[in-house]
């Protein structure tokens, strides 16, 4: 890429750029206000009040206590809590899960971990559009099933699913509730007491915040294990020092975000849809993957036939254009996404996708030059495809 190029970024769920106010309001962490918050002296007792207050910043975004929140070291550790520590507390009721087939990594693995020990584990399949049907959720559950994890919203393919409706099957079959929030977390309005969720696990990287932090909500009366053992840190469930900058920086991006979030809604879903429409009217062959209205406002994700989304991301990447095929986790694997695969697609198929993510900085200039571009590349790399040919030829008669 020339460097002389601005950088395209289209890549926010992936990670985001962490938010000028957000990196102020950390500074002062690192070099000033740098004593360890579990010490005694008045020094350390402004550290620990700026660990209270981003506490207290996170709850107030999904109407939680701050004291149901526990900060971890990300979304991937919140969701490895989840699974063995529920698993672990109440082994004596059940060993049986219920999650889907499209979860992210750190749930689907961690639940083929749990299965080796013994567990039995439920993957909801999804339609076409990426939902779990609510019928076979309530079907699959057990006087055994001790838990129901679904993410509130996909990485890949941005559906959104129905939480409140989910909570409520959950709360009436007495079963806990755990929602993997990482990519809705001060997206999308989450409210743990009216969806009735149990546990809900969020990042701070995916909001602006810093990367390597996250927390774990849980419900009063909830029973959770230590995750890690040592210190008596965050009421003796996750020893260890608190990384005080992190911890604050996720709090403000947490207000933040909440500050926000009517406006960034209602702008990124016009520039979706605009971008959207051009796309599918300008591109032949392609398709647009994940449900059209229950979506992430920042997510697009399209199937174009006889193209490589590996290829497609090298073209892109030397206009200084950054997307993504699939998740960033299962980049540089040759396997199609999973997610694409649950929701029907036959495999040439899934290997031809397109995720493009987009934040409030996000420009209708941006999204018009990388169409522009997009079509371009899809145009000669069909070109350079004998399945294309031979599709065009048929085709023809
Ligand atoms: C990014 C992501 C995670 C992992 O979060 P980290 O903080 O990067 O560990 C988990 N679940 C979903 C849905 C994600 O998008």
């Amino acid at each position: 890429m020339e460097d002389t190029k601005k950088l395209i970024y289209l890549d926010n769920a992936a990670t985001t750029q962490v938010d000028p106010e957000v990196f102020e309001a950390m500074k002062p962490y690192f070099c000033e206000l740098y004593a360890n918050p579990s010490s005694v002296y008045s020094f350390a007792g402004k550290a620990a009040k700026a660990v209270e207050g981003a506490r207290e910043q996170i709850a107030h975004l999904i109407n939680a206590k701050a004291r149901e929140i526990y900060f971890t070291g990300g979304g991937s550790e919140s969701d490895n809590w989840t699974l063995k520590s529920v698993a672990e507390q109440y082994a004596k009721k059940g060993k049986h899960i219920i999650t889907s087939k499209i979860e992210h990594h750190a749930i689907l693995h961690t639940a083929e971990y749990l299965e080796k020990q013994g567990y039995e584990v439920t993957y909801l399949d999804v339609d076409e559009n990426g939902k779990i049907s609510l019928e076979e959720l309530e079907a699959a559950i057990r006087p055994d099933t001790i838990l129901i994890s679904i993410m509130a919203a996909n990485n890949e393919i941005g559906t959104i699913q129905p939480l409140e409706e989910i909570g409520r099957i959950a709360k009436a079959h007495d079963v806990l509730f755990h929602t993997d929030a990482v990519q809705a977390f001060g997206h999308i309005p989450i409210d743990v007491e009216r969806m009735n969720i149990d546990l809900l696990s969020a990042s701070g990287h995916k909001i602006h915040g810093p990367k390597g932090i996250g927390i774990l909500y849980v419900r009063k009366g909830v029973k959770i294990s230590s995750f890690i053992h040592g210190g008596a840190q965050e009421r003796k469930r996750r020893a260890g020092t608190h990384n005080v900058p992190g911890i604050v920086g996720m709090g403000k991006a947490a207000s933040l975000a909440e500050e926000r979030m009517g406006k960034t809604m209602a702008q990124e879903t016009e520039l979706r849809d605009y971008t959207i429409h051009r796309i599918e009217t300008e591109i032949p062959y392609c398709r647009l993957n994940g449900d059209r209205t229950d979506r992430l406002p920042n997510n697009m994700n399209f199937c174009f036939r006889f193209v490589e989304g590996e290829s497609l991301l090298i073209m892109l990447d030397s206009k200084g254009i950054c997307a993504s095929s699939g998740s960033a986790c299962t980049s540089g694997s040759l396997d199609p996404s999973h997610v694409l695969l649950a929701i029907g697609l036959p495999h040439e198929i899934a290997h031809g996708s397109l995720r493009m993510t987009i934040s409030e900085s996000t420009t209708k200039e941006e999204l018009d030059e990388t169409v522009d571009h997009l079509k371009g590349i899809i145009e000669r790399l069909r070109s350079m495809s004998p399945l294309y040919e031979d599709f065009i030829k048929k085709q023809a008669k």
